[in-house]
């Protein structure tokens, strides 16, 4: 160990993100990012702020983002939320990590599904907050019975990461309910692709004082080089929140980003139009995959998890790495078979299937 480290920072295992290769000539369906720009919107308001010669980058931004928090307050005015009730964080990986910070370190164990996103085990390496895995069903599927065991949180992903499952926001609420004493933290970077409806946990907050929604820019929005990201929950869960991120950072959005957030969150005509093409996409692709032998599992997301009964995964990823096609792959003992696939345009997805009949044809 070398001597000038912090100790803890010698049994970190940090994660590590879906390769950004420098060359732009990948077809990148590794990293769940949107194929199709940001709104217009969000673009003209960065310009606006910028400005003639940038002088007003000279100021701090608003610590509060109020801009930003409006509009998320405006986008769900069926719910009527007040700022009070709204997070904004520097990607949803900064509100993750603040939140597990701020309300999931107690005395007893936090429940996660066994397999999740795998940044959370992390921030609790970090934080030295013990966890407990509970396992999906056979079909990759959170059962809430499950997680009938004394903990002291729980965090899921929904639809969950890598898998792309749905649970239905009723089982979320009932959850919230069974534990009453524990913050329910759920993920929802995905649920913007869930369906025509969009079926949100936000829907449950105003019921429910336990239950933080974290949401992210990144993917439905299109901004994932941006790094916004939001959590709604109880006026006293951000309270927590930001009594945290005003003792790490006061300042995690900067100016460009509060206003191409408040107008990408404005634009919900562009979201409608984006994530109904991405739905489209999944369903022809989840065809084809199905046709060409592959398991997919059925997906609320804008990705598929697949698997081929006669062909390894690895061997597939690296085949498509060669005809420069990026897929994602986790090494784990449930997973080692399965791939991750983003959906893109469809001119993209049409160059994987093709990429991919010929990679198992060749191998027969
Ligand atoms: C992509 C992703 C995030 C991180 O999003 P950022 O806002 O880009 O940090 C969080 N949770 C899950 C499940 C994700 O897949």
């Amino acid at each position: 160990m070398n001597p000038f480290w912090n100790p803890l920072v010698d049994r970190l295992s940090p994660y590590v993100p879906g390769e950004q290769p420098l060359r732009s000539d990948f077809i990148k369906l590794n990293t769940n990012e949107n194929p199709y720009p940001p709104s217009p919107r969000a673009v003209a308001a960065m310009r606006e702020e910028l400005g003639e010669d940038g002088a007003r980058l000279r100021l701090y931004p608003d610590p509060d983002a109020k801009a930003m928090k409006t509009a998320v307050a405006a986008f769900f005015s069926e719910f009527s939320l007040s700022v009070n009730q709204v997070f904004v964080g520097n990607g949803s990986d900064e509100v993750l990590a603040i939140a597990f910070l701020a309300l999931l370190k107690h005395d007893r164990p936090i429940l996660l599904p066994d397999v999740t996103y795998s940044f959370y085990p992390v921030y609790c390496g970090l934080y030295g907050i013990a966890f407990t895995t509970v396992p999906l069903d056979a079909e990759f599927q959170v059962n809430i019975d499950d997680y009938r065991l004394k903990n002291g949180g729980i965090v899921l992903a929904n639809p969950n990461a890598p898998t792309g499952c749905l649970l239905p926001v009723e089982e979320i609420g009932r959850l919230a309910d069974i534990h009453p004493c524990s913050v329910l933290l759920v993920d929802e970077a995905y649920v913007d692709f869930a369906g025509e409806t969009t079926p949100t946990a936000i829907a449950l907050v105003k019921k429910h004082a336990n239950i933080l929604v974290v949401r992210t820019l990144s993917k439905s929005h299109a901004l994932a080089g941006l790094r916004v990201g939001y959590a709604v929950g109880d006026e006293k869960l951000i309270e927590a929140l930001d009594r945290v991120k005003n003792s790490f950072n006061s300042f995690p959005l900067d100016r460009l980003a509060i206003v191409a957030a408040a107008a990408a969150i404005g634009d919900a005509a562009y979201l409608e139009k984006t994530r109904a093409a991405v739905m489209k996409s999944r369903k022809a692709l989840f065809a084809r995959l199905v046709g060409m032998g592959f398991d997919v599992l059925p997906s609320a997301s804008n990705f598929l998890f697949a698997r081929h009964p006669r062909h390894d995964a690895r061997a597939i990823l690296l085949a498509l790495r060669e005809r420069g096609i990026l897929v994602r792959h986790f090494d784990a003992p449930r997973t080692a078979q399965y791939l991750r696939i983003s959906v893109g345009t469809n001119a993209q997805c049409g160059a994987l299937i093709e990429a991919l009949s010929d990679i198992l044809g060749a191998a027969r």
